[in-house]
């Protein structure tokens, strides 16, 4: 018998057992999975508790009924691996052999980590990243009268690199809708130079918050949160007063990935960013948002990466070549509020272009450019990651991303060829 020992149930880890049980004989490979959380979180709901636009039971559901028959579950935290023995140890003491590991376990906001920031938390500081965070902002805002909101990001790269401008949008439309935007002064304030880490999108994106009366404050590197001043101080000495913080906290890989000697500064796993093999074993495997990939750490990229991962699996149980290379591909959908959204679609080296993005049956779908059909497709989005991603289902699009529809940028098209001009890595 051999033994695969997944670490972490979240989305990455969830479809991976779910897609590798009906392929791996059950007389040959048993199959384990540790997690601590006895519910599944659907995290893209998160941005909408804070304006009551989902029910908690939409985003939080038992564990256990996730995972496929034959998968076993071990409901405790991992403490540390031992990559030398082959070990996991869990935080009760025990411990799990394995013949290979797939750590899948996430990234986490860390607020501990700002001076300022954990102690104003639920008072004049908030965030949406977790499922608590999300629901106290919902009552803090329930009753909040306006005056100068901070949506802000403390450092990338952080999960769903535009979760904070979608909240800015839906903050706004939620304000128009309750009669108070007027009483209401927004500042976007980011680490990044513009909007967005792209340059076209960065663009469409940045005007998108002008139009709306929402102030930008680039390349803001967080230093210290004052909560009983209510500043925000960067690094090079601006200050940005606020009544409302809404923050997303420095995202971190798990404390046990550090502790293993597994991971870089921030515990995210070297991994080969084309096969997510480990760069130092090669019977470790990680996968979403806990690897060191230059791709944003999203749910999709997890998706089309678990696509790519299980014939490379396989393959390399077996002692053959890795057949499939992932390319970074990612897809978002962003909420810009009025039951409008934008898609966009991209992956290492080309950047969210405009265009259509071919669906079959309800596409295609408008890249870069506000839809309703783009809101729906958010919408529709929560059922499908419920009953056709995390059981392990085919999804008919393809896990590589494809030019078919896009438009290159014009200085581009000018030189005949259609592949875009390549972008610094890493910066999502
Ligand atoms: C507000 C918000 C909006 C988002 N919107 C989108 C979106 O629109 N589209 C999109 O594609 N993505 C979106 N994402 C990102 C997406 O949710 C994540 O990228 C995705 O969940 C990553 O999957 P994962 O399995 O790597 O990590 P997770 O799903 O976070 O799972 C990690 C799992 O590991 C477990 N774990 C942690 N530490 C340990 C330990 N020591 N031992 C054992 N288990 C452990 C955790 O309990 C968790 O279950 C959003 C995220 C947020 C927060």
């Amino acid at each position: 018998m051999r033994n695969l020992v997944v670490l972490g149930a979240g989305t990455a880890g969830t479809m991976v057992v779910n897609k590798l049980r009906p392929r791996l004989p059950d007389d040959e490979w048993t199959i384990t999975v540790v997690e601590p959380s006895p519910t599944h979180f659907y995290q893209p709901g998160f941005l909408f508790l804070p304006f009551g636009g989902l029910r908690p039971s939409d985003v939080a559901k038992p564990l256990r009924p996730t995972l496929t028959r034959g998968v076993r579950l071990v409901p405790a935290a991992v403490d540390r691996v031992d990559p030398e023995a082959r070990l996991v140890r869990l935080e009760d003491g025990s411990e799990l052999g394995y013949d290979y590991l797939v750590i899948a376990t996430g990234t986490t906001p860390r607020p501990e980590e700002t001076p300022g920031m954990a102690e104003g938390m639920g008072d004049s500081v908030h965030e949406y990243y977790t499922y608590t965070g999300a629901n106290a902002l919902a009552a803090t805002l329930a009753t909040w009268p306006g005056g100068r909101m901070v949506v802000h990001i403390t450092e990338m790269p952080i999960k769903c690199p535009v979760a904070p401008l979608e909240f800015t949008f839906l903050a706004d439309a939620w304000f128009t809708g309750r009669g108070i935007r007027d009483e209401v002064e927004i500042t976007y304030v980011t680490p990044l130079p513009g909007a967005f880490t792209k340059p076209i999108s960065s663009q469409r994106l940045g005007d998108m918050l002008t139009r709306r009366g929402i102030a930008i404050e680039p390349d803001f590197v967080v230093e210290q949160v004052d909560t009983e001043a209510r500043t925000l101080t960067a690094y090079d000495g601006r200050e940005i007063p606020f009544d409302l913080l809404v923050t997303v906290p420095l995202n971190m890989g798990a404390d046990f990935i550090g502790r293993s000697g597994l991971g870089d500064d921030l515990n995210y796993v070297p991994v080969d960013k084309h096969t997510l093999l480990s760069t130092r074993y090669d019977t470790i495997f990680a996968i979403g948002d806990a690897t060191n990939i230059p791709a944003s750490k999203a749910g999709s990229v997890a998706h089309f990466a678990a696509d790519v991962f299980v014939p490379n699996f396989l393959a390399h149980v077996d002692g053959r070549p890795m057949p499939e290379r992932f390319d970074g591909h990612a897809n978002c959908f962003i909420e810009t509020g009025h039951g409008r959204g934008l898609l966009i679609d991209f992956n290492y080296e080309t950047e969210p272009l405009t265009g259509v993005y071919p669906l079959p049956v309800v596409g295609p779908m408008s890249l870069l450019k506000e839809t309703r059909l783009n809101h729906w497709g958010k919408v529709a989005f929560r059922w499908i990651y419920w009953h056709v991603l995390l059981p392990g289902r085919h999804l008919p699009v393809t896990a590589h991303m494809s030019m078919v529809g896009k438009k290159a940028p014009p200085a581009v098209s000018a030189t005949t060829t259609t592949t875009p001009p390549a972008v610094p890595a890493g910066l999502d």
